[in-house]
């Protein structure tokens, strides 16, 4: 049976509010350290792995090809030290990086990934200070400078926090290096170290920047989703009350028109016959005049659970008209079905057996029914059916009540009520 849609995003709702509340409150207190509360940042990371992932990829194997293209350099400056560089870049450093890679997809764990893009960092700046060390003569020391590439490089890509990490090794090195290898003048050393902090300075500065804005887009982003989940939810609250009978959660009169409106043009257009049944609670003014107002409301939610449960085809739509009036549509139902299925929900009523001692027709609730089943033409209106099968629920009232009439197409053949 169809049913209005129950706020079915209520998990949603109710966790929207909180990451909103966290997001706003992480916006409000900035972020300066680049370091969310804990659930947030995961999801900063998590959110954002596959494409940081996509493109530690690209840069791990373009940094293969630049360390090997390096060869050059020491083809040119340092021959004596080719075949260990020959080694070092062609068989050493790419292997590495590739299982690295293999073992950030493998690991899946976002917050690793971004230290592993320092560790490739740290072990190109290993290699490449093995070969420069190597180097003699009096400009073997200038190829200090090569670090800044490997600094500036990936720092372009890591993390601030990871990339900071970095600079600090590359900076060690450099240091190391400066003060280990010959220079006669010490016009090198101190102009490479010059170049060396201000590269440090401005990469990591640009870092910042850029990690900063990646995050306060993350932060504004989420924001909107959860407004946005907000307004759905409140969306869906509201459409649920909109249509919905607050008494008995079955559909209301509003949403049962549109329902209704819609079957119609579906069976007008091809030819689909379809029955709307009108039931009406017998002697119910008695029942609250005996019992009181309250009971009365009890009584009409048993019977809204019995026309339910008497209803089994997922396409039919039971729904309150209003008062103690209930209506069915019946998709695809004849008037022999359509009876059948009257016959059903008025025995579901009576075997409710709430004692009605003011009824004049049993000594229990019972309800009448009108029924109505029509093939509709091009012409024809709803509320004509709907019509039809509020007379037959006269017809039903004046037979003598607990009972129901079902008419198709004008014809209305009366179905004897049997005794409960
Ligand atoms: P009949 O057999 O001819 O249908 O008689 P009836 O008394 O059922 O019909 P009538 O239209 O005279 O009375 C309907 C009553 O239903 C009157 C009204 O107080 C009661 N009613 C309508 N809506 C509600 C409701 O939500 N709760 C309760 N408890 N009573 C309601
Ligand atoms: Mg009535
Ligand atoms: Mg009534």
């Amino acid at each position: 049976m169809t049913s209005v849609d129950v706020l079915s995003s209520g998990g949603t709702a109710q966790s929207t509010p909180d990451q909103a509340e966290l997001v706003d409150r992480t916006i409000a207190k900035g972020f300066a350290l680049l370091m969310f509360p804990k659930e947030l940042e995961a999801r900063f990371l998590r959110e954002g792995a596959s494409k940081r992932f996509l493109l530690m990829v690209i840069a791990g194997l373009a940094s293969i090809v630049l360390f090997a293209g390096v060869i050059i350099a020491d083809f040119l400056l340092m021959r004596s030290v080719v075949p260990l560089a020959l080694f070092i870049r062609g068989v050493v450093y790419g292997p590495a990086i590739i299982v690295g890679l293999l073992v950030v997809r493998r690991l899946n764990k976002p917050e690793l990934n971004e230290w592993l893009v320092a560790a490739a960092g740290v072990w190109a700046t290993l290699l490449q200070s093995v070969i420069i060390l190597q180097g003699t003569g009096p400009w073997a020391v200038a190829r200090v400078v090569e670090l800044n590439i490997i600094v500036v490089y990936t720092c372009a890509l890591a993390h601030f926090w990871p990339a900071v990490a970095l600079a600090a090794l590359v900076a060690m090195m450099h240091t190391f290096i400066v003060m280990t290898m010959p220079d006669g003048t010490g016009i090198l050393a101190s102009t490479t170290t010059l170049l060396m902090v201000t590269s440090i300075a401005f990469v990591l500065y640009g870092n910042y920047k850029l990690e900063h804005d990646e995050r306060m887009a993350f932060l504004l982003d989420a924001r909107e989703q959860a407004l946005h989940a907000e307004l759905t939810a409140a969306h869906e609250r509201l459409t649920h009350m909109a249509t919905t009978d607050a008494l008995t959660n079955l559909a209301n009169r509003r949403y049962f028109e549109g329902f209704l409106s819609e079957c119609w043009q579906r069976a007008q257009a091809q030819r689909r016959v379809l029955s709307v049944m009108v039931l009406d609670v017998d002697y119910f003014k008695l029942y609250n005049d005996l019992y009181g107002h309250q009971a009365g409301d009890r009584c009409l939610v048993g019977v809204a659970q019995a026309l339910t449960s008497s209803i089994r085809r997922p396409g039919d739509l039971v729904a309150r008209w209003g008062g103690e009036e209930f209506v069915i549509v019946m998709m695809d139902t004849d008037a022999e079905a359509a009876a059948a299925a009257g016959e059903r929900i008025r025995e579901a009523v009576a075997q409710l057996d709430l004692v009605h001692q003011g009824s004049r027709c049993a000594p229990r609730v019972t309800v009448s029914g009108g029924c109505a089943t029509a093939r509709p033409d091009a012409h024809s209106q709803w509320a004509q059916l709907v019509q039809m099968a509020d007379d037959a629920l006269y017809r039903a009232k004046a037979d003598g009540r607990n009972r129901i009439v079902v008419t198709s197409d004008g014809a209305m053949p009366s179905m004897k009520a049997e005794a409960v």
